[in-house]
């Protein structure tokens, strides 16, 4: 329930007991239920001010400055504190332009062809592409409103470069089903994760790999892929290739298609205009690290370089 009362809740118990696990947790569509702090629906919807976080953020360090040695919380409260500045940083990125709803934030990006065929964003929507952990992270976030940041990443990875389906295209279907929607987060990662802004790497995550990093027992494919559970770990991973009774083959070829999309998208990042747009946003939206921008006055480790924004692990 998304309501003050809860919201409190929520950061007193992340504080007190389960931000120990926080980093690393966080990558685990399995612990980041428990381990990450849960705290996004309700900063999203107001019920609690990311000043109010803060506060009780660097009271909990306090406590902690007086015990000497090694602190496991330490490092969680310090990756969890970039997050909430990065989620200033994109917020502020969107009052700032507020034309990237509409169209990519480095214009050049425009000019990519998208297939945007509705079967594919339907199969993608339901959970049903064929690929166990992606269907597995669609069918939960339908349920649950939640997904954590790498499971995000690697959905709309799927979707604009394996499946072709453009960033936009995706951006409705993706705010509805998320309980945390917040545009100027959603939008700056759905460009990033699509591959378009040039200024951010370009990544394309591969399903297999995830699923053997991050759910190797198959404990969340299988809770929200039933037909899936007589099956084993090993032959969750390499779906794609063993046909497995009882579930859907897959709807794409993910390694040939997201090669076609890399293809476009490397196009126009080697073109004169992709990279004099990408000059321009880089002036506009790049790192400020190390330009005298001001801090704030407890803050540690941050770091708000391009590549930290666009990972889930502190950099
Ligand atoms: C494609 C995609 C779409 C996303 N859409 C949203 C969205 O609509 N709303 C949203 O709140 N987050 C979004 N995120 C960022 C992130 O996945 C979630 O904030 C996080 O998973 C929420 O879990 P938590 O509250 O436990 O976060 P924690 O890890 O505990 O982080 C604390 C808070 O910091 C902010 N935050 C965390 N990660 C990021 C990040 N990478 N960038 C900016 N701010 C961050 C959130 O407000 C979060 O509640 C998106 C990420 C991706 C890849």
């Amino acid at each position: 329930m998304v309501n003050e009362r809860t919201a409190w809740d929520t950061l007193s118990s992340f504080l007190q007991e389960r931000g120990v696990a926080y980093s690393g947790g966080i990558s685990s569509p399995n612990r980041a239920f428990t381990s990450g702090s849960r705290l996004s629906p309700h900063l999203a919807w107001g019920t609690i001010s990311s000043g109010s976080v803060f506060e009780e953020l660097d009271r909990r360090r306090e406590e902690f400055s007086l015990i000497k040695g090694p602190n496991p919380w330490r490092r969680s409260l310090r990756a969890f504190e970039s997050r909430l500045h990065w989620r200033d940083h994109f917020v502020q990125r969107l009052e700032g332009s507020p034309q990237m709803e509409f169209s990519a934030i480095n214009p050049a990006y425009d000019a990519i062809e998208y297939e945007d065929d509705s079967e594919l964003l339907t199969a993608w929507t339901e959970g049903r592409t064929g690929y166990p952990l992606i269907d597995a992270c669609m069918r939960c976030l339908g349920e649950t409103g939640f997904m954590n940041f790498r499971m995000r990443a690697m959905v709309v990875s799927f979707a604009c470069f394996g499946m072709h389906l453009s960033w936009r295209t995706i951006h409705g279907p993706l705010a509805r089903m998320f309980l945390d929607y917040e545009p100027g987060i959603h939008i700056s990662q759905l460009q990033m994760q699509a591959g378009i802004t040039g200024i951010n790497a370009i990544r394309v995550y591969s399903p297999t790999k995830q699923f053997l990093d991050h759910d190797p027992e198959g404990t969340f494919v299988k809770k929200w892929v039933p037909e899936l559970r007589q099956h084993t770990p090993a032959e969750i991973a390499y779906a794609e290739e063993v046909r497995l009774a009882g579930y859907n083959p897959p709807v794409i070829c993910i390694k040939e298609r997201s090669k076609q999309m890399k293809e476009r998208v490397y196009a126009i990042r080697r073109s004169v205009k992709g990279k004099k747009t990408s000059q321009e946003v880089l002036q506009k939206h790049g790192s400020r690290k190390g330009t005298g921008r001001v801090k704030r006055k407890k803050s540690t480790g941050l770091s708000t370089g391009q590549l930290a924004l666009f990972k889930d692990s502190s950099p």
